[in-house]
């Protein structure tokens, strides 16, 4: 439940009101306010006393009558008495006026209480009885009755009309000190033209001016005056932020006297999405240089802050994009340079790294060898086990080449199952060497290389060139290779055969 907020005025003046009574209070207590009781009960004794001297004199002339009279007529100028009687020892009533058997109430051992006071009387210096007195009840017994004892009025009184004069006075008084007044109205109009919120708080933290960006800021903002409420029990901002040592970022500000800028919050909304806002803490000084407050900024950057984020969404799509055609391009690569079924290079992939290495090779002196190499008696695999076999053969043998050649070595599927190796910096006696053991590799693991089928005896022939300097063209390479080949196959198969004029 919302409870009406009371202005700091009257909240001031209440206080202020209950300190007096408070006071009052206790000087009650310690005795310093004059007791209305025992003054009422002070009156009512000599009264009674009074009464019981009048009433010893009356007997002793034994005239009854005059003494009821006399009884009438006190009880009619003193409207405080209830009843009189005059009993005497042996219990009997001898006069009485009032209704006294309903007033009177005995005590014990003939007490007197503020109420019902008995007076001994004498005859003839004897004791005779007691003259007996009800009062009206000193103390009241009904709400009604309590509010007009006089105790009560009086503080009733204090109250009502303390509160209403120290109101009056309050408001006048702080009329100096109002923040709202302090600000004048054309700077709070000032203020809310801003579209960034700000907020003044003074060093203890108490909002002294909140423009109309910052009451937007959140409904809680907006429901109220925030002008003197502190800004550390604003719920709505306060949940949103860390605290750090040195508390809130306007806390920090005002106790090192340093800026605190771009705080990141995201303000939390009953409805909808938070607001994204920075904030910045400024401290406000005195012309002496002494922190007398703070102003406290938030720039909303929601708007910003949701670009972004479909910027940075964007971005990632194009990313994934990005990284599909890159993907895409390297297939489409790979299928314009390699072969199809063995990933070897195809021959216009291999002609184009050729025509470089060729170039750089004779450029910088340095050496370059060819090796041209055919399966042996391959269209047999084909007739004995079918294509499907034959292509595994043809993958085989390119397992192998490629698992004893270099990463800058240029394998090329240069015919149906013949193969061209180019060796970048490597010399005849190198290349050799090279060959020799593809050869022997070929011989001893392709045929296991095949899974599909056991027992195959796979054998390759191999022809080596060099580059010389005479040559113009790289075909000249790869045709003396080729003739080198063609010897091997001619004398016998499975063997290495280096070009010779
Ligand atoms: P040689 O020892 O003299 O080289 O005998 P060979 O049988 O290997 O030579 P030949 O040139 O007569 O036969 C090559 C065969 O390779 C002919 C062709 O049908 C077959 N061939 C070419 N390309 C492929 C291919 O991609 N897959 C299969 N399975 N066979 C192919
Ligand atoms: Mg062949
Ligand atoms: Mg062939």
């Amino acid at each position: 439940m919302n409870l009406p907020r009371i202005s700091p005025v009257a909240r001031l003046s209440l206080g202020l009101t209950s300190l007096v009574v408070s006071l009052l209070l206790i000087l009650d207590v310690v005795g310093l306010v004059p007791d209305h009781l025992k003054m009422v009960r002070e009156v009512r004794n000599r009264t009674s006393e009074a009464l019981a001297i009048q009433t010893a004199a009356l007997l002793q002339t034994g005239d009854t009558t005059a003494l009821g009279r006399a009884f009438e007529e006190i009880r009619a100028r003193n409207p405080d008495i209830l009843s009189l009687a005059i009993r005497r020892d042996d219990g009997q009533v001898y006069v009485a006026v009032g209704e006294h058997v309903r007033h009177w109430i005995a005590q014990e051992e003939g007490r007197s209480t503020i109420d019902h006071i008995q007076v001994p009387v004498l005859a003839n210096r004897q004791p005779w009885g007691n003259v007996e007195i009800s009062f009206r009840p000193a103390l009241p017994s009904t709400f009604i009755g309590w509010l007009r004892y006089p105790v009560v009025v009086l503080y009733l009184v204090l109250i009502v009309v303390g509160y209403s004069v120290l109101y009056l006075y309050m408001r006048r008084a702080l009329q100096y000190l109002d923040p709202t007044t302090v600000v004048p109205e054309r700077i709070r109009h000032a203020f809310d033209t801003l579209t960034d919120g700000i907020a003044i708080v003074d060093r203890e933290g108490r909002i002294m001016l909140a423009n109309k960006a910052f009451n937007d800021l959140h409904p809680d903002a907006a429901a109220k005056s925030l002008t003197g409420m502190k800004i550390n029990e604003q719920k709505w901002l306060c949940e949103c932020l860390d605290v750090e040592v040195g508390g809130f970022p306007w806390d920090r500000a005002i106790s090192a006297n340093q800026t605190q800028n771009g705080v990141i919050c995201n303000l939390r909304q009953p409805a909808g999405d938070p607001l994204n806002v920075i904030l910045h803490a400024s401290p406000v000084l005195d012309p002496k240089g002494l922190v007398r407050g703070c102003l406290v900024s938030f720039d909303n950057v929601t708007q910003v802050h949701r670009v972004n984020e479909a910027l940075r969404g964007t971005l990632a799509e194009l990313e994934v994009s990005r990284e599909r055609i890159s993907l895409q391009n390297k297939e489409l690569q790979q299928l314009a340079n390699r072969d199809p079924l063995t990933g070897c290079l195809n021959r216009r992939a291999f002609f184009s790294a050729l025509e470089e290495l060729f170039i750089s090779t004779s450029d910088e002196g340095k050496s370059l060898c060819c090796i041209m190499t055919d399966i042996d008696h391959f269209k047999r695999f084909n007739d004995r086990y079918g294509h499907t076999i034959g292509d595994e053969v043809i993958r085989a043998i390119v397992r192998i080449l490629q698992g004893g050649l270099r990463i800058d070595d240029l394998l090329c599927r240069y015919g149906g199952e013949e193969f061209c190796i180019i060796l970048p910096d490597t010399n005849v006696s190198q290349a050799m060497e090279i060959a020799s053991r593809l050869r022997a590799d070929v011989e001893n693991h392709a045929g296991t290389s095949v899974r599909t089928t056991g027992g195959l005896e796979i054998t390759s022939s191999f022809g080596v060139a060099w580059l010389a300097p005479e040559m113009r063209d790289p075909a000249e390479l790869i045709d003396r290779a080729d003739k080198a080949l063609y010897k091997s196959k001619e004398s016998g198969r499975n063997r290495v055969t280096l070009w010779q004029s």
